[in-house]
């Protein structure tokens, strides 16, 4: 464990523990409380002496995941007891459900703009994000993806999804919505969490304003072509302070946005050959006619066809912005 972790543990675990001995305070006649407290005071010690984050039956490391959403666990997944197994499953399914309804509607329009979107996670839970949000005339368009997978990212998407539904009601300018973004960001993650986004402002005459930090390029599909936008910036997260850049576009009437994320693009087939960016660019292309929801029933299509047999492994989102002719 470095030390960064150890520090974040150990400042979680201190938390628990002030939190835990108020409430004793309040509710002497509680006796789960002091039993908790037993708990978090033997985390600490294991955090002490080198042990915690292992666990007590295999001495293999425990999911950092799962280590995060709750510091006290003691045993890996291969060793959880068959209650403590069939708990997990349900608060996945039920963490499942929750991630579900933070997503838009499926038949989303608003003055002239439709989106039509994909959101695949590669297990129970996604650490992909997707949103739409309508403001002042306009709309927000957001796409993300949180470094990492499973619980911890379904953690941090949610966190994402929470700040930018906030931010999104003040009225404030692109620039700005991402710089608090950020800083909430980096406040809620320990060392070596960040997520890569699209986050765009839409108006009804067409104008676009987006920043993209440090994500896959957009691809602005028009009568005249595949235009890649590439990133602006960095990734959420990763420094406290620092700009990101607003950039311009316009779409014409007929014209998409195609975004995507890494489980598009890092897919490999049995050849071992990797999607990339190339063949989004040429499937952006073949289908630059299409309507918006055959660009994206093309783009699964697609994949399937690249790799029939390969078990996904990363969450897959994909999302289509369309201007009405
Ligand atoms: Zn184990």
């Amino acid at each position: 464990m470095t030390t960064a972790e150890s520090t974040y543990f150990q400042t979680e675990l201190e938390l628990r523990r002030n939190r835990l001995i108020e409430a004793t305070r309040d509710n002497p006649a509680d006796d789960n409380l002091p039993q908790l407290l037993a708990s978090v005071d033997a985390a600490l010690s294991r955090l002490h002496a080198g042990t915690f984050g292992i666990c007590e039956t295999c001495h293999d490391t425990i999911e950092a995941d799962r280590l995060i959403c709750d510091p006290l666990l003691r045993f890996c997944l291969d060793h959880l007891s068959t209650d403590e197994q069939r708990a997990l499953e349900k608060d996945l399914v039920l963490a499942a459900s929750i991630q579900k309804r933070l997503l838009p509607r499926q038949d989303w329009s608003i003055d002239g703009w439709r989106a039509f979107y994909h959101y695949q996670p590669a297990n129970v839970v996604s650490g992909d994000y997707c949103d739409l949000i309508e403001n002042d005339g306009g709309f927000l368009f957001l796409l993300g993806d949180v470094s990492g997978k499973g619980v911890a990212a379904s953690m941090l998407m949610s966190h994402l999804h929470a700040t930018f539904r906030s931010l999104a009601g003040q009225n404030l300018p692109l620039q700005k919505i991402m710089e608090h973004a950020n800083r909430l960001f980096c406040e809620s993650t320990i060392a070596g969490q960040f997520a890569t986004m699209i986050v765009g402002s839409a108006n009804p005459d067409g104008k676009v304003s987006y920043v993209s930090a440090g994500h896959l390029p957009l691809f602005h599909i028009s009568a005249a072509g595949v235009c890649a936008r590439e990133a602006t910036g960095v990734p959420l997260g990763m420094f406290g302070t620092t700009n990101f850049p607003v950039c311009q576009l316009t779409l014409r009437p007929g014209d998409k946005m195609l975004l995507y994320t890494d489980g598009l693009t890092e897919m490999f087939n049995a050849a071992g050959d990797e999607f990339g960016v190339g063949r989004v660019q040429s499937l952006a292309k073949k289908h630059a006619s299409t309507e918006p929801d055959a660009l994206l029933r093309a783009c699964l299509d697609e994949i399937r066809n690249f790799s029939p047999t390969a078990k996904q492994t990363d969450d897959l989102t994909l999302m289509v912005l369309h201007r009405a002719a």
